[in-house]
């Protein structure tokens, strides 16, 4: 059980929008919360909320979520989402904190919209290590050759799909980190899609996918256990952006291949605090897995994997376009 003080919170130091009635904002932990019930009903949701198991279900025509008292997710359309904060009850009532609100909720709830006339033309993809740096490694296999193998893949479907491609390297050649975003910078790309694969020292038992992007600013990143949040980095200008990519071609992966859906995730990764674009690195799967090594390893299981990759991309790209002329 998560230790709760309930305080009152000053509304003043809330937007008006944030969630209805004043009374609905307490402090818990020390953090402003919103009571889930009303920010549903401020969302034209219907909310179902079971006491016993500390579940809440939310549907309405278009879409449908699901929260659960001290954990720290939220699945959108069976998309799971981290959390900065643990989802928290008091008593009767189930509580969200401000934070996730407004830089997890929000962008879900209301996808961002490129201003008119302006499209997604060009992807910049960044296949992850390279020369001197391998990588994770599994045996004797290095992350930077799958990295690349994997990116050459996604760039020939990107084409196909007509858009530009930057490919922040091509070849087995080291390039330093905050050097990469600014690659996809000088050649005006519009995304940033860095790719990546885990591995865990000891053993091969964690598996599954995992899509990051820039942690909010204020936030906590996903493996910070709730700590407080950091400050603004350049990359924050499109927190909403980089929420919506990675829920975008996250969904689209997991939809497709069957992986542990490990979720959608927040850190503050270097390559994603410089990005001057919305820009996201997925772990496509664990290398020392016997179950991801066959996603990994296999051209097949590389051409599906980047298959899926781009549809969320593409997906991205036409919801960000929306209402624009052909
Ligand atoms: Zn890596």
């Amino acid at each position: 059980m998560l230790a709760v003080g309930l305080g009152l919170f000053q509304s003043a130091q809330l937007p008006a929008s944030a969630a209805g009635e004043p009374g609905n904002r307490v402090v818990l932990n020390g953090r402003p919360y919103v009571a889930l019930a009303e920010w549903a009903a401020a969302n034209r949701l219907s909310a179902r909320w079971n006491p016993k198991t500390g579940d809440m279900r939310m549907t309405n025509r278009w879409t449908r979520l699901y929260f659960k008292a001290d954990t720290q997710r939220v699945e959108h359309e069976g998309v799971m989402v981290w959390l900065s904060y643990p989802v928290l009850r008091t008593q009767d009532r189930l509580y969200v904190s401000q934070r996730d609100v407004e830089s997890v909720l929000t962008p879900l709830m209301q996808p961002p919209r490129l201003p008119s006339g302006r499209k997604i033309l060009s992807v910049a993809i960044n296949a992850g290590h390279g020369g001197k740096d391998p990588g994770n490694m599994a045996g004797a296999r290095m992350e930077k050759q799958y990295t690349l193998l994997l990116a050459k893949e996604v760039e020939r479907l990107l084409r196909r799909a007509g858009l530009k491609v930057v490919m922040v390297r091509e070849r087995d050649v080291f390039v330093a980190l905050e050097e990469r975003p600014s690659v996809a910078k000088t050649r005006a790309a519009d995304l940033y899609i860095s790719l990546h694969y885990n591995a865990t020292p000891g053993g091969d038992e964690a598996q599954g996918l995992e899509t990051y992007c820039l942690t909010p600013a204020g936030s906590s990143s996903t493996n910070d256990r709730g700590g407080h949040g950091g400050g603004y980095l350049p990359g924050n200008r499109f927190d909403r952006e980089n929420l919506r990519l990675a829920y975008e071609v996250h969904r689209a992966i997991a939809s497709q291949i069957e992986f542990v859906d490990r979720g959608v995730r927040h850190a503050r990764f270097k390559e994603l605090t410089l990005a001057a674009m919305p820009a996201i690195l997925v772990e496509g799967g664990f290398m020392n897995s016997r179950e991801d090594g066959r996603k990994i390893y296999s051209e097949v299981g590389r051409q599906k994997y980047a298959a899926a990759l781009v549809d969320g991309i593409l997906a991205y790209k036409r919801l960000v376009e929306r209402g624009q002329p052909e």
